[in-house]
């Protein structure tokens, strides 16, 4: 070891697991990633992704100075302009004119700011996040069962749970550390077991003492069985229930027809798989469900968590070690977004939009005369009103709709439309760039400097390695520079301390029972206690002491209702609402790769990272590529009313009759018609307007045409 090394502790940019990482960096700058072997997310573990980080270390594609009409501009014209043309369009056309687009990436300091200037200084809504297209049914799903958003255990619990069972959840590449936390556990342990229930066998599939390849969108019918199966074997916690909850009455009803027999036919499952799973979760207390993309990414998103959440408050298995329900978010601060209310129909540190008490607040907190009075656009809305001329003047944030938001051609049209469309990104060239007036240079991972917070509420800080390159701000320098502009007061930070001082006030101003999110213990942090911050879980309340024992919710209840009871909720079945037909006979799941990240901005840069897979392909059974004449490793033309692409065929039986597989990374920036979502239709969860991205029908065709 090189004795003048210096090491930076920090957090990995890609998934909520949020791993602990080490950047030794030497005298020449050269960097080397290891895990924090002390950071509780992984005890120094890393994945391939994590582990490659040092190799993205790289000016290739960055922008580094603001770019205005095609040219490049100073900060001053650039500021300038961003906040002449919103001020304009607000003065013309009102609050509700405008919007920002912003990302799960960014730090929570960035995105209590971004709020902070649109729901306080600009009073209006309208600001979305990409999360709306990873977690939104999980938050509606926690906030109609908890009143609040919370995910009530901690990692810990996967590995003491005797059963886990995983739900849309491809653990093994999409939170790997978590994926060998669980695997090692389940060596050490010979009596735990995992069932993994997916319509695809993935890797995760390898570790599961049983699989239910269940029929695409069918969970809900699943977990309705579940409950009845409960209900009817003794195994509702009565105690619990009748002290804790409401509403068992009325989702037990929902769930009375749904036999074995008719859970079978909804799912295609047969019911010897069934009954086993049943009796293996009625009979197991230390039991943990981990869901995620499959679950939330659907038009019954809410209900297929409230089914889930169901089962375990009937049996009381919530917060207690080794048993709980447990969403994972996707994005490294999906949760941190959450907290300082990213989405469109939140306000910051889990308070209402919809509540006037709430609202006056937040308002006397942020010293404003007005805070937005209504939820704004949720992602899907929000551009259809860019496309609609409704909004003028849009700022898109870390994210690239271009490519990731649903009919993703429509998208095009309307920033195309759009009168003023400003971009900060870290990237010169995205698929959404070229629609930009006006583009600014932001800080990437190793830049900026921060806190995220992962699955489990660990806040843990995001550390710069070296100085900023070329003209790139922090995400919350840029916004407060243009707010200033506007005429703003309360942007004048000087560094993310002051940021994350105020939000931890803010988080302290409910009234003690209503404080589910509360790290009022940081609202006097010293700069030297934030820069030397260790990761903790919140709550962190004034006067309590940091980093106790693991911090679950609801084992003795204590819910965040009026009443203080958690609500189960009745779920009715309904299936994807894209369906098939004679002309699009196949039914499209869209996800992740093991060693990608979103559109490839990232982990496209480091070339061992290609190696695991180089190019995009769609994954059909056999017997469905033999019908159609595709040839393994051919060509296929994937099609439907919204788009089409071109991709590779991997022919394996992994993959159930009826339903193909495509990973979401590559975009039109690598190659010719390969953006999957565009062919993904506008369809939303009615209450959390998260788009359905795992059920969207579609035509597939040998190509060339045989
Ligand atoms: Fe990063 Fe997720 Fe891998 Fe951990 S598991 S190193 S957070 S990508």
């Amino acid at each position: 070891m090189n004795v003048s090394s210096r090491v930076v502790q920090t957090t990995c940019p890609y998934c909520g697991t949020g791993c602990g990482v080490e950047a030794r960096i030497s005298p020449s700058g050269a960097v080397e990633i290891a895990g924090d072997p002390l950071h509780p997310a992984n005890y120094g573990r890393l994945c391939v992704k994590g582990s490659a980080l040092a190799e993205t270390l790289t000016l290739e594609g960055r922008l580094l100075h603001p770019i205005i009409k095609g040219a490049r501009a100073s900060w001053r014209e650039a500021v300038d302009l961003v906040a002449r043309r919103f001020r304009e369009t607000i003065e013309q056309h009102g609050p509700d004119s405008v919007a920002f687009y912003v990302s799960g990436q960014m730090l929570t300091e960035d995105y209590y700011v971004a709020n902070k200037f649109m729901k306080g200084f600009l009073a209006s809504a309208n600001i979305d996040t990409n999360s709306r297209l990873c977690m939104a049914s999980s938050v509606a799903g926690h906030k109609r069962a908890f009143g609040a958003d919370i995910v009530p255990n901690v990692y810990e619990d996967i590995e003491e749970a005797d059963l886990v069972v995983l739900v849309g959840s491809n653990l093994a590449w999409c939170h790997p550390v978590l994926f060998q936390r669980l695997e090692q556990a389940k060596a050490r342990r010979a009596d735990m077991r995992v069932v993994n229930i997916d319509p695809r066998r993935t890797a995760t599939s390898e570790i599961a003492d049983l699989q239910l390849s269940l029929k695409p969108g069918s969970d809900v019918a699943l977990f309705l069985g579940l409950l009845r199966f409960l209900e009817r074997t003794g195994r509702r916690h009565a105690a619990y229930v009748d002290r804790h909850t409401k509403g068992a009455d009325n989702a037990l009803l929902a769930a009375q027809d749904w036999s074995l027999t008719k859970v079978a036919a909804a799912t295609g499952l047969d019911e010897t798989a069934l009954a086993e799973f049943y009796e293996a979760f009625a009979a197991t207390e230390r039991t943990v469900t981990i869901y995620s993309q499959g679950v939330n990414q659907s038009s019954a998103g809410t209900d297929k968590v409230n089914a889930i959440l169901n089962c375990h408050l009937f049996t009381g298995r919530i917060g207690l070690p080794g048993a709980g329900p447990f969403s994972v978010t996707g994005q490294p601060n999906a949760m941190g977004g959450r907290e300082v209310g990213g989405l469109a129909n939140q306000l910051a540190c889990h308070m209402e939009l919809e509540n006037a008490r709430h609202r006056e607040i937040v308002r006397g907190f942020w010293g404003y005369e007005r805070v937005a009075a209504k939820p704004g656009l949720k992602a899907v809305d929000l551009f259809e009103a860019v496309g609609d001329g409704r909004i003028k003047a849009l700022w898109i944030i870390g994210t690239n709709p271009v490519a990731s938001l649903p009919e993703a051609d429509k998208i095009k049209r309307a920033l195309a439309a759009c009168d003023f469309v400003v971009v900060s990104d870290v990237m010169a060239e995205t698929d959404t760039a070229p629609f930009a007036h006006v583009q600014l240079p932001a800080q990437p991972w190793g830049e900026k400097d921060g806190v995220v917070t992962n699955s489990e509420r660990r806040i843990s800080r995001q550390r710069a390695l070296g100085p900023a390159a070329g003209d790139a701000m922090p995400d919350w320098q840029i916004l407060c520079s243009v707010a200033r502009a506007m005429g703003a007061k309360g942007f004048d930070y000087a560094v993310s301390a002051d940021i994350f001082r105020e939000y931890a006030a803010l988080s302290g101003h409910l009234n003690h029972g209503e404080r589910s999110f509360d790290i009022s213990a940081c609202a006097e942090i010293s700069a030297a206690a934030y820069e030397s911050l260790r990761p903790f879980q919140w709550p962190w309340r004034r006067g309590e002491t940091a980093f106790a024992r693991p911090k679950r919710f609801f084992a003795n209840g204590g819910f965040f209702t009026p009443d203080g009871r958690a609500r189960l909720v009745a779920t009715p079945y309904r299936p994807p609402q894209s369906r098939t037909s004679a002309a699009a006979p196949f039914v499209l799941n869209t996800g992740r790769l093991r060693d990608q990240w979103h559109t490839m901005t990232r982990t496209g840069v480091a070339p061992r990272l290609s190696q695991h897979v180089a190019e995009p392909f769609v994954e059909i059974h056999p017997e469905d590529a033999a019908s159609l004449k595709l040839q393994p490793a051919g060509l296929a033309r994937v099609s439907n009313a919204h788009g089409a692409v071109i991709l590779r065929t991997l022919i394996t039986d992994r993959q159930q009759r009826g339903s193909v597989f495509a990973p979401i990374h590559w975009t039109d920036q690598h190659a010719a018609a390969a953006r999957v979502d565009a062919l993904v239709a506008a369809n939303v969860d009615p209450l959390s307007g998260q788009p359905e991205l795992k059920a969207s029908a579609v035509r597939i065709e040998a190509w060339p045409a045989v």
